[in-house]
This record gives C-alpha cells, structure tokens and sequence, in this order.
C-alpha cells in the first residue's frame, strides 16, 4: 500500500495498544509517522524500530497528553522533522474504570485532560499546519454513544465530548478541505482493556460477533480514513465495535 506516499501522520499514545497499531499501518501505507507516548520510552523506540526495519519513517517524542506546552512542542517536532503535517490521530487517552460515587475529583480532572482537553490542544496546534486534504482523526469510543456497562461514567462523558467535538469542528474546517472524524472502538485487546479477565466477560457478552476486537481492525478504519478514498467522509461518528452498539 502506498496511499499516504509523501504524507506526514503525528499519532498521540503512539507507543502501545491501539496507536502503536495505527502508527505501524500508516507507515506500511507510506505515512512518514511522529508518535507520542508519557512514560514508557522503551515502547515507544521499538515502534520506531518496527517501522523503520519496514522501510519507513518514524519518530517518538515524550508529550503527556495532559501537559499543553508539550503536546504544542511534539506538534512543532513532527513538523521540524518532516516538514509538514497532513494526518493527526488523537489516540492517547486513558480510563479508571470505577463506580462514579467513588471517583475522585483528581481523578475525573485526569480523564477530562487527557481525554478531551488533551485532543482539543493538540488538533489546534495541528490544524495551524494543515492544509487541504488534511485528516483529524479522533479515536473515541462506542460508549461515547452507548454506555453498555457500569463503572465509566467519566471516561464515556468526554468519548461523548469527542463525538461532539468532531461534529462541530467539522463545520469550521471543511472549507479548507480538512475532515474530521471519530472512530468509536469497542472492547479492543489492549493493556487498557484486556480480553481476559472478569472485568471483560460482560464486554465481550455484549458485542454481537461475540468476541474482543484486534488493534489491527481499528487501525484499518483510521488507515481508510486518513487515506484519500474517503474524501466525502466527515464529521461521522464511524463505530467499529463487533455490533456492541447494535
Ligand atoms: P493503552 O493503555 O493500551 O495504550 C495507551 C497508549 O497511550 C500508550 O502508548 C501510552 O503510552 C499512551 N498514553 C497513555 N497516557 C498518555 C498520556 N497522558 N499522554 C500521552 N500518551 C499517553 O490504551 P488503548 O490502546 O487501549 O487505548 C487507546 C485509545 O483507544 C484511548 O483513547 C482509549 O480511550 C480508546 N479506546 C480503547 C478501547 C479498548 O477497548 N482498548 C475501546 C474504546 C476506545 P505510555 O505507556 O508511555 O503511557
């Protein structure tokens, strides 16, 4: 695949689950690839690894998605290191799965900072450097749509915020040629949300193909989605969750 030959992708939580699979699969589709990570550095360099042993260009950077003057840098590196940048996937984003009544307000203060003010400084920073044809790209979550379970009454609040940030931003830069769109995952195999164990038996009850999903399936969707072929698509909420939502 070579459908992204000459275009420059920035993936936030680039280093593992999810975004390490979106960063790979944009890079196997010719994106030059900048990934964001918090902690774990040594993650992040073996994805750069990966890619380059495949041909392709990659770079990590250290950017909490919490940390505004570091997401404004890691967009200034992506671009003084490629020099321009055409896709920019908001991945990073995290969960503390408990009963609301118990939840902390340090707690909800961190979802809320990486989940949706984290996304709304980053896509700013990045949209400075767009130009027509440019891709934002929000993972978000069927619970953004569909609270099917218990236990994530902050994290499915800002997915919902997302949804609604990707609808109304795609009414201000669509003129310019930019779309903007949410893919929702469902319940994803990932170190966030691990396929065994019993906080996942309800989930995988719940989706209609009875089964958790790969990091792959949701990288071909944003794959499709930062490529040229979708084109008309923006401002859609597009759910890849195994019929969870059904
Ligand atoms: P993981 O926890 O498995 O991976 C998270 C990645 O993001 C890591 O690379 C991590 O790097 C990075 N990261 C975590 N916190 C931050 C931060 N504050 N700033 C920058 N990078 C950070 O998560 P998933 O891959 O499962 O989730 C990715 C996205 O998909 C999230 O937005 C999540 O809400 C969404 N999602 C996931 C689902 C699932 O079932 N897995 C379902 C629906 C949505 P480091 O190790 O350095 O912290």
């Amino acid at each position: 695949m070579t459908n992204l030959n000459k275009k420059v992708a920035l993936v936030t939580g680039g280093s593992r689950g999810i975004g390490a699979a979106i960063a790979k699969r944009l890079a196997s589709d010719g994106a030059s690839v900048a990934i964001t990570y918090a902690k774990d550095a040594s993650a992040a360099s073996a994805v750069v690894k990966a890619i380059e042993s495949n041909g392709g260009k990659a770079v990590a950077i250290q950017a909490d998605a919490a940390d505004v003057e570091a997401v404004k840098s890691a967009v200034e590196k992506t671009v003084a290191t490629f020099g321009r940048l055409d896709v920019l996937v908001n991945n990073a984003g995290t969960a503390i799965p408990k009963p609301f009544e118990e939840t902390t307000l340090e707690e909800m203060e961190r979802v809320i900072d990486i989940n949706i003010r984290g996304v709304f400084v980053t896509t700013q920073a990045a949209l400075k450097h767009m130009n027509d044809g440019g891709r934002v790209i929000m993972i978000g979550s069927a619970v953004g749509e569909r609270a099917v379970a218990p236990g994530l009454v902050p994290y499915a609040a800002t997915k919902g915020a997302v949804k609604m940030f990707t609808q109304a931003l795609s009414r201000e830069v669509g003129s310019r040629g930019i779309t903007v769109n949410n893919v929702q995952p469902g319940p994803i195999d990932t170190d966030l949300n691990p396929a065994s164990g019993d906080w996942a038996v309800p989930q995988k009850a719940a989706t209609a193909l009875d089964r958790y999903g790969h990091v792959e399936e949701i990288a071909a969707m944003v794959a499709f989605v930062a490529g040229p072929e979708s084109s008309y698509i923006t401002g859609a909420n597009l759910t890849v969750d195994g019929g969870m939502n059904a």
